[in-house]
């Protein structure tokens, strides 16, 4: 029986119908054969009642006479008969006649006991027929017939024929089964090799052939429309792993799955490149410890390692790492811990960034903060004993000294301001280069700035004896984009120059024209002895003074290379169009400013015509600093003012003590204090009532421009910066306590003390 399920479905059909077909020809064949058994056996039971009843008849006469012989001569015709296997003639006493047949059977007819009718016991017939003569019973005629034989010729010719049909119905149920079978089995095998090649070759675009529509063509519907899901998710998925995988090989960043081992099961091309890879296997292959091959430090590995099997996961996770060809890089990396169902950690994998950029960034600007701290310590330090030098050399060229002394004083002052200029040239130069110069790039009237330029220079030039002057007409409407105090320190540079370097009786010529490329050039020319060409080339370089050092020409070779930074920080450019013999002309250009907003005139100092006014009055001015000289230093100034009495304070909370307690008309605030800072004694003096309106003037050796800033909006009405002008001192603490604190006012110091200190 397993035998035969494991047989193709066409071979069980034809076994099925081949054994229905041979089990019906088999029932119809027996039940035939029964009928025909049984008709058989009735009709020869009549046949026997006839033969029975003649013979009876016949042998009345024998039976009354007792006639032994005829009645045997009488049976024994009946011998003839093949089935009548036993006669017995025996009279009303039951005495035998005559008999023919076996002791056994004449048994089985007395056994019988029966006296008249048929008795059927299996194939054996017994008729038992009344003799009588003339109406009167004389005996029983017993006939007992055997059908055996005769049933067994009719099993043999009924088996024979039930074989040949059989063999003949087989045969032909063979034949035709062969024949309607492929209907039935056809579609089934189609379906079935459809399945077979979708299973072979993962193909779920091929179908299978609906050829009817009973249950096989339901079945190839729904298996098709099975097909059809399948694909459609195949193509689905197919799609998703072709999205992951091209976002895996195409990413930016770094892909990864590493083992716990420390091998690389898998990464990206992004990976493979960081690390100066040709390709994701090569780096596979030949790393075969992570830690030892590509971690420079293999102890942040086993680090990596313990954060990512305690947390499960890593993030920025930062690390130095050797690329192939030896050189270093920093890496970031964020990864996770992919465990099995018990727990163990099968791999890791993540994203990794190449960082080294950033890291350069970081470092460079941790060098240039150190550096701009460092400058600006150095400028506090530079400034503090240079207010010294320079106020007191001030003090004293102010107080009559004699002949002897003057040259001497001239030389401290000049070599202070020397000092000075080299310092803020320095610090200027190194904060444009670590990028910390602020710039307030706004449009700009050229000719008012040149005129501007030009009256500054109009002293310095008249005691040189040289002639200044414009060479165009001035357009009131000519804007550039400029930082307006930069491009006027650069003019100044470039003028200054030009007066310096020409000899007495020359000439300086001041000019400006579109260049065409909406650019404006304005050139400064002189009649001087002009830069030798070959020395050009290091114009712009700092400390280079072309041989000028030989000369009597103070300078310090940095007001060029400063220029040339200011100018490209504002987006311009600077130059020299020719120079010597005839003389030099330098130029800058800016871009031309399109829409120029309306600006106001030009601040014009006017210092004269306040001190009588303040002469008027005695005021009371509060100095809070710590350092000594500069203390004694403001004293002294003011011994030349009677009318302003000077307090001083070396601590910022005595400072806000005497504040309230004095209420001055002036306060004058170093930022360096010991116990407080200056800004938050500041902030102090602001807030309280009795010192709200008191102006303050912050005198600092700090002159970054976002400390001025701070100080200004903190609520200063002034900054002055060390060394202090004393000239410039006075005019804006005579401003201060004449005017008062007023808005109007304290905008125009801040603008005015703003001025002093870019200059
Ligand atoms: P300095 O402080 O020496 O003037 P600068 O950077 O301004 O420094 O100028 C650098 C050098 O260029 C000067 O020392 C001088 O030799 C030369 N130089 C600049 N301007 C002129 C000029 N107008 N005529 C001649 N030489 C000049």
């Amino acid at each position: 029986m397993q035998n035969l399920r494991d047989r193709p479905i066409r071979q069980k059909i034809t076994f099925l119908i081949m054994t229905i077909t041979a089990a019906v020809l088999l029932l119809a064949f027996a039940a035939l054969f029964y009928f025909q058994a049984y008709t058989l056996k009735r009709h020869s039971a009549h046949e026997l009642a006839v033969i029975g009843e003649l013979t009876a008849h016949e042998c009345a006469a024998a039976v009354r006479f007792k006639d032994e012989d005829a009645a045997t001569q009488i049976l024994t015709g009946l011998r003839t008969m093949p089935q009548i296997v036993s006669a017995r003639l025996e009279l009303l006493d039951k005495q035998r006649l005559a008999f023919f047949g076996s002791a056994r059977e004449e048994g089985e007819i007395q056994g019988a006991r029966v006296t008249s009718g048929v008795k059927f016991n299996g194939d054996r017939i017994l008729l038992a027929q009344p003799v009588t003569l003339s109406g009167v019973r004389e005996g029983t005629l017993y006939l007992l017939a055997d059908l055996h034989a005769t049933r067994s010729q009719l099993l043999k010719l009924y088996g024979g024929i039930f074989g040949l049909v059989l063999l003949a119905c087989l045969l032909l149920a063979f034949a035709l089964s062969g024949q309607f079978l492929r209907f039935v089995t056809d579609p089934i095998l189609r379906l079935a090799d459809t399945a077979r090649t979708v299973a072979d070759h993962s193909d779920y675009s091929v179908r299978a052939r609906k050829v009817c529509n009973d249950e096989v063509g339901l079945l190839t519907d729904a298996f098709n429309q099975m097909l059809a899901q399948i694909q459609a998710q195949d193509s689905a998925v197919r799609k998703a792993e072709e999205k992951y995988r091209l976002i895996f090989e195409n990413a930016i960043e770094g892909m990864f799955q590493s083992t716990p081992g420390g091998k690389y099961l898998n990464v990206n091309a992004a990976f493979a490149r960081m690390y100066g890879c040709d390709s994701p296997e090569e780096i596979i292959t030949q790393v075969s410890d992570i830690a030892q091959t590509t971690y420079v430090d293999s102890a942040r590995r086993e680090e990596f390692k313990r954060l990512i099997e305690t947390h499960g996961v890593v993030e920025l996770f930062e690390y130095e790492a050797y690329r192939k060809d030896g050189t270093k890089m920093w890496l970031c990396e964020n990864a996770r811990a992919v465990r099995d169902g018990t727990g163990v950690i099968l791999y890791y994998e993540g994203t990794v960034q190449d960082v080294t950029e950033r890291k350069r960034v970081e470092e460079v600007e941790r060098a240039s903060k150190a550096k701009t701290e460092f400058l600006s310590r150095v400028s506090h330090e530079l400034r503090t004993p240079l207010n010294a030098i320079i106020g007191f050399g001030q003090l004293l060229d102010r107080q009559s000294p004699t002949e002897t002394q003057r040259p001497r004083i001239r030389h401290i002052l000049s070599a202070g301001k020397h000092l000075l200029g080299l310092i803020n040239e320095v610090l200027d130069i190194s904060r444009i280069e670590a990028g910390k110069l602020h710039l307030s790039v706004e449009p700009v009237a050229v000719a008012a700035m040149l005129e501007e330029a030009l009256d500054l220079m109009r002293p310095l030039a008249a005691e040189r004896k040289i002639e200044l002057c414009a060479e165009v007409e001035m357009d009131a409407a000519v804007y550039v984009m400029a930082d307006r105090q930069r491009f006027k320190q650069v003019l100044l540079n470039l003028l200054t120059n030009a007066v310096k370097y020409t000899p007495e009786s020359g000439q300086v010529a001041v000019s400006y024209y579109s260049n065409g490329h909406n650019n404006i050039r304005i050139t400064v020319s002189d009649t001087g002895p002009g830069i030798p060409a070959e020395k050009l080339g290091r114009l712009f370089m700092p400390f280079e003074r072309l041989g000028a050092e030989q000369s009597n020409v103070e300078g310090t070779g940095l007001g060029l290379a400063l220029s040339q930074r200011l100018m490209h920080a504002m987006g311009g450019a600077i130059g020299v169009e020719f120079s010597a013999p005839r003389g030099s002309k330098f130029w800058v250009e800016l871009p031309r400013a399109k829409s120029p907003l309306p600006k106001a005139a030009p601040h014009k100092r006017n210092g004269s015509g306040r001190r009588e006014n303040s002469k008027a009055v005695t005021r009371k001015v509060l100095y809070i600093e710590d350092n000594f000289s500069n203390l004694t230093l403001i004293e002294e100034m003011f011994a030349e003012r009677p009318q302003f009495e000077l307090l001083t304070a070396m601590q910022g909370k005595v400072g806000l003590d005497l504040a309230r307690q004095h209420s001055p008309d002036l306060i004058l605030l170093d930022l360096h204090l010991p116990d407080l800072d200056g800004h938050e004694v500041l902030r102090q003096l602001k807030s309280l009532d009795t010192t709200r309106d008191v102006p303050v003037v912050v005198i600092s050796a700090d002159a970054t421009a976002s400390q001025i800033d701070r100080l200004m909006k903190a609520g200063a009405m002034a900054y002055l910066t060390k060394p202090l002008d004393v000239v410039e001192f006075f005019r804006v603490v005579d401003q201060t306590t004449v005017t008062g604190g007023t808005t109007g006012t304290r905008q125009k110091h801040s603008a005015a003390v703003l001025a002093i200190n870019e200059n």
